[in-house]
Formats: structure tokens, C-alpha cells, sequence
């Protein structure tokens, strides 16, 4: 018996007409007294089939009995139909049914909230299979845009057991007789591998218990990071703007169909892959926020979301906005040394609403100052000691920053909620399935 190769849809509708052997699910059905068409999904596109009565009667009693998620194997005659949702037509000729679908509990129309209770299934729904073949191609490039700088991948704890990022997002977990948290971020632990590797990178999971219900914010997401030993705050916002560039452009060459399916502006998403990213200091921001969208910011906030937005807004591209308050951030980014009130830090925003996609700064190397500012925040200075060694130990300046993979894919595909940046969201509120 000679086996039979199926080829994927993608591939058939590449192909010249011709006989073809497909695999899939079905994605829509209607049945009339003369056809059965069903539009058949795989993981590459859709297809309509058609099944004739008058052609093969046995066959059509078969295809009757199918529903919609429904696993089959069909053969047939591939030619051009206009008619069809993808322009091609399958007249089936064989099909062996390898199961037959319960009623699907999603149909046409559901809430938000029905579908994340079913997102097991819709995972498969052309929407979702668009967003996770745009998030492969951010993943990829990545991984890609580092290591073709000469950077290192170098992997962090994600049990740890001090928190870096502040103590309000932490998640506590047993750990034997003890307690640790739950990453929040590489970093400390990249502060450590710049003096063996010189520039790495890592691309994990990160977790924040953030309690505010935003379209942004996940307990549980992936974030990519970079450090590099001797790297200054005007090179490090150098490599953001050319890590966004890149994306994009990987986005645009291999995601023209999912764009498509999302209904994304693509003319929006090239502009981004050629344009010059501006550099503004946070005071400068201030000056735009408060003169030209009269927002009456005061020096010394942090700016919201809806600033954040403006700013964007204002520039039409990715932004990168440098020396926020010294006093709002991280014990670990450094006073500059002309202003100590501003900090060598940036943040990376990007337009349509989407703001921050990256955080970054150069790291401090005054270790009696980040111990001040971590006692200010109620935390114990000891629990920090081998990361202030890095400083006795051939310190030099080094900078790094880390970007929110799902806000990116979220921009990238034009999406309301992070929620569907990512295949199983994590959420105060949402832990299942
Ligand atoms: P935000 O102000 O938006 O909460 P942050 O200042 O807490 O962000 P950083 O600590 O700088 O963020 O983290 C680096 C990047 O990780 C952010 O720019 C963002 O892209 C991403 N990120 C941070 N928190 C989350 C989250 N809860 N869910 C998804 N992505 C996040
Ligand atoms: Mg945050």
C-alpha cells in the first residue's frame, strides 16, 4: 500500500490545480440538498471543499454528518474558484473522518469572557493562530538581532530571594523550609554574567502579582533583556531603536497574511521600519504634555499611560524618553552625574496607544547610594550583598534594559488586550485554563 503524503493547505493553494491530499479541521460547514461545503482549516490557511451529491452519494451522506472542529482527511481535484474564500476550491473525492466534533461552545459573536473560559479551543481560531505566528516571528528575531551582535544568551534563577523590581508585584512561593519569589526580572543576576560573557541576552518568563486591572499588564509574561559590560545610556538607547526596527521589519517580511487577517494597518508598521526613532529628555516630554496637550504635569511624577500615549502620539513613531526623577526609580539606576534629580534610565513608548515597550538603564556602581535608596523601600540592603561585590571586583560601567515581548506582539498586531499577545494570559483574575 502506498502511504499517502498530505500537504498542508498553504502549500496546495502554492501549487498548480491539481489532485490533492489535505488533513484539517473543519472550520465552517452548509449543507444543501445538492453540496456539502466545508471551509477546512490547518495550521497554514483555509480551503473551501465541496462535496456533490450527484458525484458521489455515499460520500455526500458521509460529509453531512460532519461538524464544525471536526477532524478529517480529504482528497480531491484543486482548482481556482472565485467564488471561494480563499479562491480555491476542493472537489473531494475521497475523505475519511477521524472524528466527529461535540457541538463547539464558541460560536459566532461571544463574549471576551466566554472565550478566555474556552481559550483552549480558541487558540485556534484564525485570529489567535495569527497573533502566535507574528509573536513566533518577534521571538525569533530576537533571538536573532542578539546573537548577530555577538551577543550571549545567558539564562537567570526564576526562583530568587530578593526582589529587584520592587516589593508590591512580588510572588512569594514555598520553597522547601523557606520562601523565594518569583522572577520579576534577569537582571541582578545579568549584572553578575557581563564580567564572564561582556554582552548578553534572555528571553523568559517573568512574574509581577500587578493588582490593577489593566489592557497591559499580565502577572505572568516574557520579557527579553539584554546587558552589556562598558555600555553607556546613549549607545544602550541606540541598541532599543535599532531591537524595535528590526522587529518590525521581521514582522512585515514574514507576517504580510497574518496583518491581513488582523486587519492591521500595514502602511503604519512600514513607516515604523524606516523611520528615526526620537531621543527626549523626560523634562522635555513635560514641556510637550503641558504646552501643547495642556496636561499640567509637575517634574517629579511618573508619567501615566494616557502621557505615555500623548507623547507617542505626538511623534508618530516609537519614542525614547531618558532621565526620568532619580527619586521614582529603581535603587538601581544611577543619578546623573551634571543633575543627580535625573536618572540615566530610559523608556522606550510606542505610538497608537501602546506606550512603554522598554524599560532600561545604565546601573549604578554607587553601592552606600542604592543601599539608601533599597532602606527607603523597607528592604534589607544584606539580602544584597554578592550583588554589590560586583563592585569590588573590576567594576566597570554597564547598562541594559529589558522589552515586554506580548506588548510588543499586542502593538504589532494592533490589539485591544495584552491578554491576546500571549496562548494561556495570566491575569489577577484570569488563572485557567
Ligand atoms: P509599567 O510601568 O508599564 O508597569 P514597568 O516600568 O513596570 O512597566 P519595567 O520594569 O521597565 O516595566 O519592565 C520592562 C518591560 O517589561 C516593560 O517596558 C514592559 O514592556 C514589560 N512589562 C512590565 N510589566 C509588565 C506586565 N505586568 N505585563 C506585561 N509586560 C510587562
Ligand atoms: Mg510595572
Amino acid at each position: 500500500m502506498t502511504e499517502i503524503k498530505y500537504i498542508t493547505i498553504e502549500e496546495a493553494i502554492n501549487k498548480k490545480p491539481q489532485t490533492v491530499n489535505l488533513r484539517g479541521w473543519v472550520y465552517r460547514e452548509r449543507k444543501s440538498n445538492k453540496f456539502v461545503f466545508i471551509v477546512l482549516r490547518d495550521e497554514s490557511d483555509i480551503i473551501q471543499c465541496v462535496i456533490s451529491k450527484s458525484k458521489n452519494a455515499e460520500l455526500f451522506e458521509k460529509a453531512e454528518k460532519l461538524t464544525i472542529e471536526s477532524s478529517v482527511k480529504v482528497s480531491g481535484e484543486l482548482k481556482e474558484d472565485d467564488r471561494a474564500p480563499s479562491g480555491f476550491e476542493v472537489s473531494v473525492t475521497e475523505m475519511e473522518i477521524v472524528q466527529i466534533a461535540n457541538p463547539f461552545p464558541i460560536t459566532e459573536h461571544q463574549s471576551p469572557e466566554l472565550l478566555y473560559d474556552n481559550r483552549h479551543l480558541w487558540i485556534r481560531s484564525r485570529k489567535l493562530n495569527a497573533v502566535l505566528k507574528v509573536r513566533h516571528t518577534v521571538v525569533g528575531a530576537i533571538h536573532q538581532f542578539f546573537r548577530s551582535r555577538g551577543y550571549y544568551e545567558f539564562d537567570a534563577p526564576i526562583f530568587q530571594p530578593s526582589q529587584s523590581e520592587g516589593g508590591a508585584t512580588l510572588f512569594e512561593v514555598k520553597y522547601f523550609e523557606d520562601v523565594m519569589y518569583l522572577s520579576q526580572t534577569w537582571q541582578l543576576y545579568a549584572e553578575a554574567g557581563i564580567f564572564s560573557l561582556g554582552k548578553i541576552y534572555n528571553m523568559g518568563p517573568t512574574f509581577r502579582a500587578e493588582k490593577s486591572k489593566t489592557s497591559r499588564h499580565l502577572a505572568e509574561f516574557w520579557m527579553a533583556e539584554m546587558e552589556a559590560a562598558w555600555m553607556t545610556l546613549d549607545e544602550l538607547t541606540e541598541v532599543a531603536k535599532d531591537e524595535i526596527r528590526f522587529i518590525v521589519q521581521e514582522v512585515l517580511k514574514h507576517n504580510k497574511k497574518e496583518l491581513e487577517i488582523l486587519e492591521r494597518d500595514v502602511k503604519l508598521l512600514e513607516h515604523y521600519a524606516e523611520a528615526e526613532y526620537p531621543t527626549i529628555k523626560y523634562a522635555e516630554a513635560l514641556e510637550i504634555l503641558n504646552n501643547k496637550y495642556q496636561m499640567n504635569v509637575p517634574w517629579g511624577k511618573d508619567l501615566r499611560t494616557m502621557e505615555e500615549a500623548k507623547i507617542a502620539e505626538h511623534f508618530k513613531v516609537p519614542v525614547i524618553v531618558t532621565h526620568y526623577p532619580t527619586e521614582i526609580m529603581g535603587f538601581y539606576k544611577p543619578p546623573s552625574e551634571e543633575n543627580p534629580k535625573e536618572a540615566l534610565c530610559f523608556d522606550a513608548l510606542a505610538p497608537e496607544g501602546y506606550c512603554e515597550i522598554i524599560g532600561g538603564s545604565q546601573r549604578s556602581l554607587l553601592v552606600d547610594d542604592m543601599k539608601k535608596r533599597l532602606e527607603a523601600d523597607g528592604e534589607d540592603p544584606g539580602n544584597y550583598e554578592w550583588y554589590f561585590a560586583l563592585r569590588n571586583y573590576g567594576s566597570v560601567p554597564h547598562s541594559g534594559y529589558g522589552l515586554g515581548v506580548e506588548r510588543v506582539v499586542q502593538w504589532m498586531c494592533g490589539l485591544d488586550n495584552i491578554k491576546d499577545a500571549i496562548p494561556f494570559p495570566r491575569t489577577m483574575i484570569r488563572k485557567s485554563p
